[in-house]
Formats: C-alpha cells, structure tokens, sequence
C-alpha cells in the first residue's frame, strides 16, 4: 500500500528530526498533500497509527490539509487552481493545461512537548 510507505518514510524523517532537535514527544504533525496524488487521508491516519509505535510517536494525531495545484491552460492563457483531476480551464473549458508539480506530502509544522 502506497500509504503505508509514505508513512514509514514520514516515521524515519520524524525520528532523524526529533533526534537532533532533541524532541522525545510528538503531539501533532501538520501535514500538506497535493489534491492531485493518490494519497487517501484516511487511509495515511490508518496507517500512521500502525507504523508509529515508537515513544516519541505514539499518539501523535496527523492534521492533513490538502493542497489545490496551479494550472496553466494551454489554449486561453488563464492560471487557475486545480483540486480534482476534472478541473478544466473555467474561462474555456479547455483541458489542455500544464499543472505546477505538486509534492506528494509536506511535513507543514510539528508540535511537540516542551523540552
Ligand atoms: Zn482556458
């Protein structure tokens, strides 16, 4: 499963961070993913839970917001924003479009206890 990669990787990131900041408790990731990858926020809160099991995870909730990505249409010119793959120009209707790349998931901020 998809998710569950992206969450062991998310796990390693957090762990490598908390040690040299010298956090031992996370409360709260915020999360970012783009609106146009495959990634179910439901499914990566499922399989967080199942991967986080370290003392410094344990517990910690996942805050995902998801990003729209920026379109450019090819036929009119016109910028706009995409949150679903069926958003189309909204000037022209035009599906030719070059889209901004989105990153799959963004770690926004973490909250942790105090030190
Ligand atoms: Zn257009």
């Amino acid at each position: 499963m998809h998710e569950l990669t992206l969450c062991r990787q998310l796990c390693e990131t957090l762990e490598a961070w908390a040690k040299s900041s010298s956090v031992v408790k996370i409360r709260q990731i915020n999360l970012r993913i783009g609106c146009l990858t495959c990634v179910e926020p439901d499914a990566l809160e499922f399989c967080f839970e199942a991967v986080a099991h370290s003392p410094l995870l344990q517990g910690a909730k996942l805050a995902i917001e998801r990003a729209p990505a920026q379109a450019h249409c090819r036929n009119c010119g016109n910028n706009y924003t995409v949150t679903n793959w069926m958003d189309f120009c909204p000037q022209c209707e035009s599906e030719l479009r070059d889209l901004s790349e989105t990153e799959e998931l963004i770690i926004k901020s973490v909250q942790t206890d105090g030190p």
